[in-house]
């Protein structure tokens, strides 16, 4: 398959006549009802084809936002929360820009899911990266440096996961079987209660950290 089909695959159209064209068209070997002709994506090595060119999209602007983070984080990373503010920026730059796209290519149900568990996903490994960011604020000399450590783990955490993800989830909507599995629901509920759990983790030590105050202050 050639490049340009390949991007009109991923636009959800038909690569042979540009068309846009159903999940069935795209995955599962059905004739185009433009043109008649078969998707070059139904045969399950073009599917890894175009599942490549998400991950080679990824690849191309991973050093980019790697590197342009960690520069970022290590001029701001000796005040506090601009540097985590730039994290949280590119994590949220990177889920649009990079895997929005692929999510074209799920039927309305798994949409659903996908794009939730994305999201419980992005705010699970932002806030726990943007806390732990913060915590290192209190490391005397070495604070911007371990902040562009972190903001680099969390960037690649989130994306790798979520592209593995992704393409597992592609695989499925091409198999003969592409219904939803009972953990789809159950990931993106799984990374609510954690998220929850984070919270309710917070509202404890600020309310201990207020007794504390009030105990010392008369
Ligand atoms: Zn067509």
């Amino acid at each position: 398959m050639q490049d340009h089909q390949r991007a009109l695959l991923l636009d959800r159209r038909c690569a042979w006549c540009a068309e846009p064209a159903r999940l069935g068209v795209l995955l599962r070997g059905e004739a185009c009802e433009h043109c008649g002709r078969t998707s070059p994506s139904a045969d399950a090595t073009e599917l890894e084809g175009v599942l490549g060119a998400v991950q080679s999209k990824w690849k191309a602007k991973r050093a980019w936002a790697y590197g342009g983070l960690a520069v970022g984080t290590l001029v701001t990373g000796w005040f506090p929360l601009v540097s985590s503010l730039l994290m949280v920026a590119t994590l949220i730059y990177l889920r649009v820009a990079l895997l929005r796209q692929p999510m074209n290519w799920f039927g309305p149900a798994r949409r659903f899911t996908a794009r939730f568990a994305l999201r419980m996903w992005l705010l699970v490994v932002g806030i726990g990266a943007f806390a732990i960011a913060e915590l290192s604020t209190f490391v005397p000399f070495a604070s911007a440096p371990l902040k562009a450590a972190i903001s680099v783990a969390s960037i690649g955490l989130f994306t790798e996961v979520a592209v593995a993800y992704l393409g597992s989830r592609l695989r499925r909507e091409a198999s003969e079987d592409p219904s939803l599995q009972w953990h789809e629901w159950a990931l993106p509920a799984g990374l609510l209660t954690i998220l929850l759990g984070m919270g309710a983790a917070a509202a404890a030590v600020v309310i201990a950290i207020v007794k504390l105050l009030s105990g010392v202050m008369p």
